[in-house]
This record gives structure tokens, sequence and C-alpha cells, in this order.
């Protein structure tokens, strides 16, 4: 049976050309910090991912700092610029109720280092008010932390907006583009922090990056020796790294149109009256967020994973419980309605023949539930 793999947004399959750039940097075994020739080689092929990830940020090679995840960078992002805060008066964390867990859970941390974090409330689909981001904000805020495209709904916000708010109170704008980069959805250009992962894009996991706009002021989450402008310390990941840029140089090959492929598949299931969770205004084009009144999305994410559909929803496995998603709780969602939603994500290799092969499956499994 060939499966068809609908979950891009959790993880996207290891591109080919990615897995041979990454088997070829295995052969650079020389540490990047060494002045040899054997150093010299594997610190160019840092150096050749830098310069791919600082083009499509439009930033500088020097603002472009390598880390171990998405993960890593937002905590860097967070934590960092909290510690690396000098000013007392600044003492308020902003971030909307929507981001990842790897912001959100940096709370207790930012507590104890004396912030006070507020979350912005979001309206029924996810999306962050920027009047209401104005009214939050003022003098007492550090930093302002609002993804650019949620990765459960796929809601686009309006980044460069939050970006020119948090400006006019002096605060850093931190954005999350895990879910946004490289997927033709403009650039975020106000933002002094940006975070970024490589998996999301048909590159390895455990590889990250963080943009750091020249002057924020931030300290290291990891210390030792000087590497990333001593901001990340250790030997850098060569191979992950090799892995990200080649990742990056496919992207600019290949232009990914998945909005005909994603509505083919949507609008079998609305027929067969699956509810969208976000309307036609800006969201993602590689997200389908239904809600299957009455259907059980955890037994039906089984029963597809055994027809050869893998899906994804967004509540998450905690000591062996299911936690209903934090994101559709935010948007305002009953836990037995957030029980009812199903990610679908399309990206790189997907076809339309098997939007509509999976939209018939689904339709067929659908109608089973009582
Ligand atoms: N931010 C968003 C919006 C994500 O979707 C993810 C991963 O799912 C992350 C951050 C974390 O990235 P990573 O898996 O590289 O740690």
């Amino acid at each position: 049976m060939n499966r068809i793999y609908l979950d891009h947004a959790a993880t996207s399959p290891l591109h080919p050309e990615v897995k041979v750039a990454m088997q070829d940097a295995m052969d650079a075994y020389g540490n990047p910090s060494s002045l040899h020739r054997d150093g010299r080689k594997a610190k160019d092929l840092i150096d050749q991912a830098r310069e791919l990830v600082a083009h499509e940020l439009q930033a500088l090679f020097a603002e472009v700092l390598f880390t171990g995840s998405g993960t890593e960078s937002a905590n860097m992002a967070l934590v960092g610029a909290s510690l690396g805060n000098e000013n007392p008066s600044r003492n308020q964390i902003l971030v909307s109720s929507v981001e990842h867990h790897c912001v959100l859970n940096t709370r207790p941390i930012l507590e104890r280092l004396g912030y006070e974090v507020v979350e912005i409330p979001v309206d029924r689909e996810g999306f962050v008010d920027p009047d209401l981001v104005d009214s939050m904000m003022s003098e007492r805020v550090l930093l302002l932390s609002i993804m650019h495209a949620n990765n459960e709904l796929g809601t686009i916000q309006w980044a460069n907006t939050y970006g020119s708010i948090a400006d006019r109170y002096g605060a850093i704008y931190h954005c999350d583009m895990v879910q946004t980069f490289m997927k033709g959805v403009g650039h975020v250009s106000g933002a002094q922090l940006i975070t970024i992962s490589a998996h999301k894009i048909n590159g390895p996991k455990g590889i990250g990056a963080i943009f750091v706009r020249g002057g924020t002021k931030l300290k290291p989450l990891i210390v030792g020796g000087t590497q990333e402008r001593e901001l990340r310390a250790g030997t850098e990941n060569i191979v992950g790294i090799a892995g990200f840029g080649a990742a990056i140089a496919v992207r600019q090959a290949n232009v990914l149109d998945l909005k005909e492929i994603r509505d083919a598949f949507e609008e079998k299931l609305i027929h067969i009256g699956a509810i969208r969770t976000v309307s036609s205004r800006d969201r993602l084009d590689s997200h389908c967020h239904l809600r299957f009144p009455g259907v059980d999305a955890e037994t039906l994410l089984i029963r597809l994973d055994r027809e050869g559909i893998s899906a994804s929803s967004g509540a998450a496995c905690s000591s062996g419980s299911i936690e209903p998603s934090h994101v559709l709780a935010a948007c305002g969602y009953a836990e037995q309605e957030s029980k009812e939603c199903v990610r679908f994500t399309f990206g790189l290799g997907n076809t339309l023949a098997e939007a509509h092969v999976a939209s018939s499956k689904i339709a067929e499994v659908v109608s089973s539930f009582g």
C-alpha cells in the first residue's frame, strides 16, 4: 500500500538531494574552528549554508546563527533576550496564546528571571488583533512574540504590523517563522529575532537557525567556545547545517503550489459535512484544518493510519493522557469540539491524484462513524 503523507507541518521527508549533501558533508571531518585546510573545508560548508539562510531572510551573513532546533532558537530569543536586558523597568513579555510550546513553555524560566509574562488572546480563527496588541504594549514590554503562521490552523498573522508596533515602544519583536520560512508568504522585515527550522522544508531534523538583528542584546544559553558569535557554543553540526543549506537550495529551485491540491481535498470533505476552522482569510496553502462534528479525531486518525494516511491533531500526548490542543482552547473551542478536529498538511511530493484518493478514503471512514 502506498502511504499518503499529509502531515508536512509536523515534519517533512528528507529530500534526496539534501541526503546527498549531508552524506558529502560527513567527509568534511575537520573542526570548523581549526585553521588548517580540513577545518576550513568544514567551515566553508557552514558559511555556504549561512549565506543561503541570510539571503532568504534578507539578513546579513553575521545575523544568522545555527542552533539545534526551532525550539532552541525560540528559547534563545525569549530567555536570551531576558538575560541580555539591561533595563530593569522593562520587565514584561507579551506572547500570543497560540504560540508553539517552545515559546509558551519558557514562561516559568522568564518568571524566575523576574518577568511578567502576559498572553495575548486570539479570535475564533487564531488571529491576533493588531489594535489589541497596541493597547497591551507599553514601555514595560521587553519583548513581543507572535508567530508568523500557526502550525495547527495555518492562520497567517500580520507580522510586519506587530513589528512596527513593538518598534514604537522600543520593544524587541520575535517572530517564529518555522511554518512560513520559504513557504512563499513573504518576508518579516520588522523583527529583531526570527526562529526557523530545517525539517519543515525537507531538511534534516535537529537543526535550526535564529536571525539576530545587529545590536539586539542577547545572552547565550549555551556557553563554552566562541562559535556562532559567542551566542551558541559547541562544535557545529556540520552535516545538519549542510543539509539545511541544501534544503534551501532545493526550495529555491522548486516553487511549491499546494493551493489547488489542498482546495480539491478540502472541498470533498466539506461536502460530507466537515467544517473549516479557518475561513478563506489569510492561511497557509499547505494547511487544511477541519472539524468533523460527531467524530472522535483520535479514533479517526488511528483508522486513517490503518488506511495508509498520515495526518494529525493538535492534541498532545503527555503522561499517557491526551491533552486537548491549547491553540483550539485559546480560540474558544470547547474540549469536545476540539476533539473533533484534524489537521491535514500538504508539501513537496503530494499530488492532486493523492488528494482525491485521500479525501475519498477519509469520506468513507468518516461515514462509518455512527
Ligand atoms: N515553532 C513552530 C510554529 C513549529 O511548528 C515547530 C515545530 O513543530 C517549532 C517551533 C519547533 O521546531 P523544532 O521542531 O525544530 O524544534
